[in-house]
């Protein structure tokens, strides 16, 4: 089955005539085609958006908002669809996919375009003198680039409030995931204006860097690894284009000994190994108080041993595949790794023999749990994005605070404890866009959401995309005769 770019309303293929293939990490065999499109394929998409620009960004917010939210109850109709191609393209378990990912895409779609409705300005009042208001305008075409570890849902994440304020969009998803972005341009084509939203497939160096660079494309939001970033970085910034990057992370997860402990457990291993520990925010540093260590270790090893490694397929799978060969094999180099670095391997460490005669050549991991290891060391400060974790012992408040910024990430962190004062104190001192107390990944969309240091440049979520995606022009009027 062949993928489709989607550009000016159609589904059309690449001007190549050339394909990638895309692989179901489950099995690691080729199950369908994605375009290889270049930068010709993105021209005719600018081209198409640009087209589409003035008609759409005139359309009533009340309008866009109706189309979008049409677009929100297909989607929704078609849930199971959704999910089970997310599930096969990416290697997640299906449930996942079927609780989280599909229904957060109809969430975010719904979110922006009514938030859209509620969007105003601001007006100042110079005394005596004259009234300002501010005009919020969308920028034009909007190049959005994607990846592929929670695929439609951080798609839609972007698209939605980009067309919401008004934009129209070029986007493109993950090489490695391009199948629930098609599905929702064909779905988009019987309710969007053509040239609204535009889907452009393949790789990252092609493609999305033809996307980058394009002169008439004068907002980017990228969100995928920082080295990309600094490439996305370099690129626009001589062309003065408004940029928002979301990046890698190495989150911590700070355990005190006054925490609820059964709740701090459950928490800690989500937060280590949810979508097989493929998520920005997933909390891969494990920090313990020192009293409580053993009894911590005992219980979370034990807990991670119990995860069922298995065909994503089945509904009593927890971990599923990894998403490419090239990835499980780099999450396989550091865990090598870890043990040249003076680590102990409690749990994992390996690829299961055989997860299923299915999935015999699938890119599983086990879930994998390291203690020993220095808190500077290379394994603690780069980012790993797979099942694995390291826990270390910590003697004070403000020694674990020194230890959860000692990476050059900042994108979220956890705080484990009862105690009220100290969680308000540590939430203020760690170096983190967003810090959970007592929880992980509760996302309210209207938070601003995004890193500090090298996890991002920006915010998005809420009035912060809102803005992201408008420019603010000042409208100053003279009041005469006062
Ligand atoms: P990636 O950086 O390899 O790719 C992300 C996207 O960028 C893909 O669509 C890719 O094709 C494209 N790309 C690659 N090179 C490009 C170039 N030169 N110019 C333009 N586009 C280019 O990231 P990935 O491996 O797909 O995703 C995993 C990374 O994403 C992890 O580092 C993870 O932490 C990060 N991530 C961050 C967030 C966040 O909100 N901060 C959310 C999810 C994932």
């Amino acid at each position: 089955m062949a993928i489709k770019n989607y550009i000016g309303g159609e589904l059309v293929e690449p001007v190549s005539r050339a394909y990638l293939d895309n692989v179901d990490p489950s099995t690691g065999q080729v199950y369908s085609q994605a375009p290889d499109s270049d930068h010709r394929d993105v021209e005719h998409a600018v081209a198409a958006a640009e087209r589409a620009f003035p008609s759409w960004s005139r359309t009533p917010a009340d309008e866009r908002c109706r189309l979008m939210l049409r677009v929100a109850d297909a989607l929704e109709r078609d849930l199971d669809r959704f999910a089970l191609a997310e599930c096969i393209d990416n290697g997640k378990p299906l449930k996942l996919a079927a609780t989280l990912d599909i229904p957060r895409a109809v969430k975010n779609l719904r979110f922006f375009a009514t938030a859209v409705t509620h969007f105003h300005s601001e007006s100042h009042v110079t005394d005596g003198v004259a009234l300002n208001y501010t005009l919020r305008q969308p920028r034009g075409v909007a190049g959005i680039i994607s990846p592929w570890n929670l695929p439609l849902y951080l798609f839609t994440w972007k698209i939605a409030p980009a067309l919401a304020t008004g934009n129209t969009v070029v986007a493109k998803p993950s090489e490695l995931t391009p199948m629930t972005a098609y599905m929702l341009s064909e779905l988009c084509r019987t309710i969007l204006p053509p040239g609204v939203l535009n889907v452009v497939h393949g790789l990252g160096a092609k493609t999305g860097a033809a996307i980058t660079a394009h002169p008439r494309v004068p907002t980017i939001s990228f969100t995928g690894g920082t080295v990309t970033g600094t490439e996305v970085a370099r690129t626009t910034a001589p062309l003065f284009k408004k940029v928002g990057l979301e990046m890698g992370g190495k989150n911590p997860n700070v355990v005190f000994a006054d925490a609820d402990f059964d709740a701090a457990i459950d928490g800690t291993l989500r937060s280590s190994f949810a979508n097989q520990g493929q998520v920005c925010l997933c909390g891969s540093r494990i920090f313990v108080e020192r009293p409580i260590l053993d009894r911590f270790l005992t219980a979370f090893v034990d807990r991670a041993r119990k995860l069922k490694v298995g065909d994503p397929l089945e509904s009593s799978t927890d971990q599923g595949a990894l998403v490419s060969r090239s990835h499980v094999e780099k999450v396989g180099r550091y865990v090598e790794l870890a043990g040249q670095e003076g680590g102990t391997i409690r749990c994992g460490g390996r690829r299961p023999d055989a997860v299923s005669p299915r999935c015999r050549d699938g890119f599983f991991f086990e879930p994998t749990v390291i203690t020993d290891l220095p808190v500077d060391c290379r394994v603690n400060r780069e980012e790993i994005f797979g099942p694995v974790v390291s826990v270390t012992p910590f003697e004070s408040e403000d020694q674990v605070i020194d230890f959860a910024n000692s990476t050059d990430y900042g994108l979220s962190a956890s705080v484990w404890t009862q105690n009220l004062s100290r969680a308000h104190r540590v939430a203020e001192r760690i170096q983190s866009g967003t810090i959970w107390i007592n929880c992980w990944l509760v996302r309210d969309l209207r938070v601003p959401f995004g890193g500090m240091k090298n996890s991002g440049v920006g915010r998005e979520g809420g009035l912060e995309a809102l803005r992201f995606y408008t420019e603010p022009k000042n409208v100053c009027i003279h009041v005469a005769g006062s």
